[in-house]
């Protein structure tokens, strides 16, 4: 069997899971956080880096790869495994999400969605199945089904007919996919509805899919909203699959989900927010360009392994901020990262001890959350 999920424990406080996602590129141990690599790279990082992190399986973009350099240029060069040099496993995205925020759409019927490249102006029609065919082309170990995104606040019956065109195109999608060595996953829209969400979610259980994502959230809406969201949804999919949050989030918003089921992550905030002198730490966000860093000789953070904070000081990294040089992102995306594997870690350690209360609660208090 190509795909296998494992549940090795599960936290009788919260129902939190931890299990390992078996792929042909290897496993994932759950609960687990994927860094996204848009482009078919991780943002500013060697593959050796992100490795490093203790990530053990990437995001990759359909939307952006198959637009640049397009899904049969990535085939000629082996697939995104082999062009990329990323030897583990790979997620891609549908396009979905980028083609309904980027805000470059034409027309939406139920044959498909026609938009706008943001490249060069082309309209490019993108069909569930034509999705699926960019995402075997690419080569990675998961595919996303297309879904219908609403942005939010909507009606309830706009939200409702994406929703439903949602879980029809899920159906096109497996009913097109040939590769038996890539998974396809569904995505549970809905938006902040719990019956549509539940409805959805029931639909999709219903079909053979490898893997559920809960989508369209973390687009605005408070965190409260998506834990509820999150709550009513994880209940009505297969125990015996993984779940997927897509697109989140904050390392709270992580630890949260976790206990509301969710197995997997995915979101560029560590990247992005390291791109911008931003890091992650246990002791709370750190500013690094902040004045008071200036002559500081000591770590970013004295308790992580990454190589920012174990060859370099706070003092060090400030100034490559302020003098634009290009290691700075480079160091404060692998920290990020290399955090939010460690959060992850711990908290797997902790579902196999029966600790994740604990933990969580010792974590909001180092991040100064009440
Ligand atoms: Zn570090």
């Amino acid at each position: 069997m190509t795909f296998r999920f494992q549940l090795h424990h599960t936290d009788t406080a919260t129902g939190a899971r931890r299990g390992t996602f078996t792929t042909p590129h290897g496993p994932v141990e759950t609960p687990g956080f994927m860094p996204v690599g848009t482009q078919g790279t991780v943002k500013g990082l060697t593959i050796d880096h992100v490795a490093s992190t203790g990530a053990h399986m990437i995001l990759g973009n359909t939307y952006h790869l198959g637009l640049r350099p397009g899904h049969e240029t990535v085939r000629a060069l082996g697939g995104l495994h082999a062009m990329s040099g990323w030897e583990g496993p790979i997620l891609t995205d549908s396009g979905g999400f980028q083609v309904f925020s980027l805000k470059g759409i034409n027309k939406i019927s139920e044959h498909s969605v026609v938009f706008r490249s943001h490249i060069d102006g082309a309209l490019i029609d993108l069909t569930p199945e034509h999705s699926i065919e960019i995402q075997e082309s690419l080569g990675s170990d998961v595919a996303m089904v297309l879904d219908h995104v609403v942005a939010l606040p909507a009606e309830r019956d706009d939200v409702q007919q994406a929703m439903e065109r949602s879980i029809r195109w899920a159906k096109r999608c497996l009913e097109y996919a040939s590769r038996d060595d890539q998974a396809k996953f569904a995505i549970v829209q809905g938006g902040l509805d719990v019956d549509l969400r539940v409805q959805c979610a029931r639909d999709l259980a219903s079909m053979n899919f490898e893997g559920y994502a809960v989508g369209g959230l973390s687009v605005g809406e408070t965190p409260d909203e998506m834990y509820r969201i999150t709550a009513a949804t994880t209940p009505e999919l297969p125990a015996d699959k993984p779940r997927y949050l897509m697109g989140v989030g904050r390392p709270i918003d992580l630890l949260e989900s976790i206990v509301r089921g969710i197995d997997l992550f995915d979101c560029v905030m560590p990247t992005r927010n390291g791109r911008n002198g931003f890091a992650f730490t246990d002791s709370g966000p750190i500013k690094i360009r902040n004045a008071k860093h200036k002559t500081d000789t000591s770590p970013l953070d004295a308790s992580c392994d990454c190589l920012a904070c174990t060859r370099h000081s706070r003092g060090y990294l400030r100034h490559l901020f302020i003098a634009g040089e290009m290691l700075g992102p480079t160091l404060l995306s692998l920290h990020n990262l290399t955090y939010y594997q460690k959060v992850m870690r711990g908290a797997r350690e902790a579902i196999r001890a029966g600790t994740l209360v604990e933990y969580i609660a010792t974590k909001k208090n180092q991040w100064g959350i009440t």
